[in-house]
């Protein structure tokens, strides 16, 4: 029998994940009508990206699950005519593309090579940089990202921790939990990477009391969510050199507006939420095996936890 889903997405979207979809829906044996638009009360699952226009999940009275396209889901989770079970995107691109993110942001940093690209012609002045060994490293946030991330900068040689609600064990990262564990976590962050998601109980995470806990000369990469971060507490931070240097990707406002100070700051880099894409060819595919297992009476992949908001 075949299932029908909605794919609540842009045109665009539509037109880059329609070939992936369908042959991930093949693959697992599914046989599925896919559409961009339908009657509501003939869908059985709704493939959701967040700027959707589909806010009214009311009228989905057959639906089985949404299944939300990012790993983010700041945009659903609060929605109150959702009754569906929602699940999140994993998949091991992503997760690749953060770790090569996170890695290749932090040893640009912690290699110094800013000093080498931007040199004069003729600048011969060696200095050797510090060794991963020597360098310590916080992730906050645990999970499928953060625990990747913190495992691939361990394996370099880093001494890393990590931060989380609910305690962990990884090997070669010291996992700390709780309000006292974030104190701990910071204390010892040479570099402090965020990658917890956006919820009433992380925003600014980083403010002007967190941030005073990091040793001076401490550096912060964001790729998580903008709110993470107290904006006005990191920019003074930046100035009075208690933070050496803020990698962002994400931001409170996206696009970053234009007038926004962190665009210009000398000891800020921008980067324009590239960190790691959700693509299609892979995302399909977690989407596919969703829908398998909705067809198979079995439980889910990655749901969403509504009460605690990711
Ligand atoms: P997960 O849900 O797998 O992990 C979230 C982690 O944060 C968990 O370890 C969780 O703890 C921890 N956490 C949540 N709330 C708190 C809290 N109040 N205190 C302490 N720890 C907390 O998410 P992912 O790793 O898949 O993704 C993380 C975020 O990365 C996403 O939500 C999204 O915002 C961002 N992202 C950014 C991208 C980009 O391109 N810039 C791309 C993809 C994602 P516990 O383990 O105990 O539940």
């Amino acid at each position: 029998m075949s299932v029908n889903v909605l794919f609540a997405a842009s045109e665009a979207r539509w037109s880059e994940y329609e070939g992936p979809m369908r042959d991930a829906l093949a693959a697992v044996g599914v046989e599925a009508h896919i559409a961009t638009d339908m009657a509501p009360g003939d869908v059985d699952y709704i493939v959701y990206a967040p700027n959707s226009d589909l806010q009214d999940f009311t009228p989905y009275t057959r639906a089985k699950a949404v299944l939300n396209l990012w790993a983010g889901v700041e945009a659903i989770v609060g929605n109150p005519t959702l009754h569906l079970p929602l699940a999140r995107m994993v998949d091991p691109a992503l997760t690749q593309g953060m770790v090569e993110w996170v890695t290749g942001h932090i040893l640009r940093l912690h290699l110094g090579m800013d000093a080498h690209i931007n040199a004069a012609p003729g600048t011969w002045k060696p200095k050797a940089p510090p060794l991963a060994f020597d360098t310590r490293v916080t992730v906050l946030g645990l999970g499928e990202l953060g625990a990747a991330c913190a495992t691939a900068l361990s394996q370099l040689g880093f001494d890393v921790a990590g931060w989380s609600r609910s305690p962990k064990e990884i090997s070669g990262v010291t996992c700390l939990s709780g309000p006292d564990g974030l104190d701990e976590a910071l204390q010892r962050a040479d570099y402090c990477v965020l990658l917890l998601p956006s919820t009433s109980a992380t925003e600014n995470t980083l403010n002007a009391r967190t941030l005073a806990l990091m040793p001076k000369g401490a550096r912060i990469l964001n790729p998580g969510r903008g709110p993470l971060i107290d904006d006005d507490a990191l920019l003074a931070a930046l100035d009075t050199g208690q933070i050496d240097h803020a990698t962002l990707d994400t931001f409170r406002i996206e696009p970053l507006p234009a007038d926004h100070p962190f665009w210009t700051h000398p000891k800020v880099t921008v980067t324009p939420h590239v960190a790691s894409e959700t693509r299609a060819a892979y995302s399909s595919k977690t989407i596919a095996e969703n829908i398998r297992r909705g067809e198979a009476g079995r439980p889910f992949l990655y749901l969403v936890d509504r009460q605690a908001g990711y």
